[in-house]
């Protein structure tokens, strides 16, 4: 999520914002000291058994709420919210802050919610942080145990074999988008459920749906926020409804909108654990979008209802701070929040199986947690995928060497960060519309790509002074880098041609599109490609589409067929990524010693690579020209043969040397065999 995001947009701004930051945590440390003892004075928690808990003396419900009086279960039939309860019982105090209770064998299946007594005041009714399983619309707890909600072959769920993280190559996808166009072919529309159909096709016989995924070649589908959310009506799914979804309420449990019965919790955790395994067995991980640093509100959710005051950041006047743009921000600083990310976490790996996290505006934590979160999520799984937007959307009180921006990428040697610079350096800034990039003859640029194509890596070619959004390497590692021209935000890359170039042919947004992909594919570090991107996916010219109807979301799989000369590029330079390591190198002292930038035409990015043993090519030949005029290039010593020319494959059985022409909005990519 950026909808408000600042960094990379306005360095005075943010130089000045984040000054101001610094100014004003000085002066509340000095003067207000008061606010932060209170919070410190909450005895912490260590066990790992809050929430719903099932051993073989039946379950037991403990709660974190340090402050209270009294906390109250209250049980019920269903989930209503209307509904009265058929049982009310106080949980008896506990050490450390928490209340517990024993649930008897005849309350299983029954719906809860816990409400705690703070100053005398009975707080909102709420399922707790801990729940893991809710009804309709995440109200109320369902007292259920997770682990026996579980679809056929569970057992046997395995996540594919990951060689390296090099390897990777991310697709991002919204849940709701991959299925809803009427012509989808898939029949579980806009649900967890649509990922398990093979064999879908448009009218037209074109393949869609997981099989696409498939033929593409991708290896992690990264979803947007697939955990509780508050915006989807989860009462009225007969009517159409879109979000996003980066309005977190209930952190441990799937979203119900996407669940066909979003009522019963185990039919959720089923369906979404049967979306898992479906692409497991395609040979695709699966990445979740996590969005812990806000929540959809603050009042009557369960943070706040249990523990007002602790979990959030506040301003010296005591108001929330807003460092999220949407209105609050959690504090990753304080013990209990952080144990609380640790331990959702751990969860979504071990009960769902998820094979990596994408922290949304990840600079709203703080490093430390960052990295505590990286070794708890690594020792149980050595091969987790940890990325994040290393930015804020807006000022944060935490201090802004504190948090986990992407300048600090290498204070956080295990977790990678999205590249804004060869994005804007690409396409041109995402916030001015007519702003062209690289690939739209926008010379000035080059070197924002070039840091892209090394990784966000030292490399001595690097001139950091002339690099857009950053003015030093901050990947210690190639794999801490995120390369990527499109996402979910602002415009897709499509519309962000079509508009920045009103006056260019199809034929050369087709080109630019192509060449702009040519270069995250080939580039050094984790390729991320935007769902339907490979189709040129657009969203009708509309910036922000968190909220939009499908008509504007969804994924319009007649495109592939339109549009079948990009897809089958997208596929072949990803074909091409996975076949050449040249491609993947997995150190930045190898892309220093392997990848030397070659002298060019300004509108031209020329390079070449000593390709690793591995490599069934002993050398490579890239060259991208950006410019409105092919460029002849000078090639290397020695006969070469090109796999890829202007925007597609080519028999490499055509011997070239001395130079070669490169297209205009296009590219060279030639190779020595061994
Ligand atoms: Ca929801």
């Amino acid at each position: 999520m950026m909808i408000k995001e600042i960094s990379a947009r306005n360095y005075f701004l943010r130089a000045f914002i984040l000054t101001s930051a610094l100014g004003v945590l000085l002066i509340t440390a000095c003067t207000n000291p008061e606010a932060v003892d209170e919070k410190d004075k909450f005895p912490q928690y260590e066990g790992t058994d809050l929430g719903l808990t099932f051993g073989e003396e039946g379950a037991r419900i403990k709660v974190w709420s340090p402050q209270a009086e009294s906390v109250l279960l209250k049980v019920f039939e269903d989930d209503h919210p209307d509904s009265q309860p058929f049982r009310e019982k106080e949980l008896a105090k506990s050490d450390r802050g928490t209340w517990e209770a024993e649930i008897g064998e005849e309350l299983i299946g029954k719906y809860y919610s816990l409400s705690a007594k703070i100053d005398g005041t009975q707080r909102p009714e709420v399922p707790g942080p801990y729940a893991k399983a809710v009804g309709t619309n995440g109200l109320r707890g369902h007292i259920l145990n997770p682990a026996e909600a579980v679809p056929e072959g569970w057992e046997d769920d395995a996540s594919p074999p990951l060689g390296e993280f090099s390897d990777i190559v991310i697709y991002e996808l919204h849940i709701r988008d991959f299925s809803i166009h009427p012509e989808s072919g898939m029949e579980h529309k806009g649900k967890y459920l649509a990922f398990t159909e093979k064999g879908t096709t448009t009218p037209g016989d074109i393949a869609t749906g997981i099989d696409h995924l498939r033929e593409m070649g991708v290896t992690h589908v990264h979803l947007l926020p697939a955990f509780d959310y508050l915006s989807v009506d989860e009462s009225r799914l007969d009517e159409p409804q879109f979000n996003w979804g980066y309005d977190p309420q209930n952190f441990n449990v799937p979203e119900g909108s996407y669940s066909t019965n979003p009522s019963d919790g185990a039919v959720r955790i089923r369906e979404f654990k049967a979306m898992v395994k479906a692409l497991h067995d395609a040979g695709i991980c699966v990445v979740m979008d996590v969005v812990y640093n806000h929540t959809g509100k603050v009042e009557g959710l369960s943070f706040d209802a249990l523990v007002p005051g602790y979990y959030y950041r506040y301003r010296e006047d005591g108001s929330l701070s807003n460092a999220s743009g949407c209105g609050n921000e959690t504090a990753s600083e304080q013990p209990m929040m952080r144990k609380f990310m640790i331990e959702s976490l751990k969860y979504w790996v071990e009960e769902y199986h998820i094979d990596g996290f994408r922290f949304d505006l990840m600079a709203v934590h703080d490093i430390a947690t960052m990295n505590a979160i990286e070794k708890e999520l690594r020792s149980i799984r050595p091969d987790i995928f940890i990325y994040g937007e290393g930015w804020t959307a807006d000022d944060s009180p935490l201090p802004e060497n504190k948090r986990a921006l992407k300048k600090y990428t290498y204070r956080m040697p295990g977790i990678a960060a999205f590249s804004d610079d060869i994005r804007d350096g690409l396409k041109g800034s995402w916030s001015r519309e007519d702003s062209r990039g690289f690939v739209g003859n926008v010379s000035l640029l080059r070197e924002s790509v070039k840091f892209g194509i090394v990784g966000a890596t030292e490399h001595e070619w690097i001139d950091y002074d002339r690099v857009n959004n950053s003015n030093a390497p901050w990947a210690l590692e190639p794999q801490q880098c995120i390369g990527y021209v499109s996402c979910h935000d602002n415009h897709t890359l499509f519309d962000k041609l079509t508009i920045a170039h009103p006056d260019a042919s199809e034929d050369d947004i087709r080109k630019m599109h192509i060449l702009a992909h040519a270069i995250v594919l080939t580039s050094q570090g984790i390729p991320f490609l935007h769902a339907g991107a490979e189709f040129m996916r657009t969203k009708g010219g509309e910036e922000n589409s968190y909220k939009s109807p499908d008509t504007v979301n969804r994924l319009d799989w007649s495109r592939k067929a339109q549009h079948a000369d990009v897809v089958t590029a997208c596929r072949d330079l990803i074909a091409l990524r996975k076949a050449h390591p040249a491609f993947r190198l997995g150190a930045a002292h190898e892309i220093r010693a392997r990848l030397k930038f070659l002298p060019s035409d300004t509108t031209v990015i020329a390079y070449h690579i000593d390709a690793p043993e591995s490599d069934p090519w002993s050398e490579v030949f890239v060259a991208f020209n950006g410019g409105h005029a092919d460029k002849e290039t000078k090639l290397p010593e020695g006969a070469w043969r090109k796999a890829w020319r202007g925007s597609g494959s080519v028999d490499d059985s055509e011997e070239i040397s001395g130079s070669v022409s490169v297209p205009e909005k296009g590219a060279i990519i030639a190779f020595k065999k061994r």
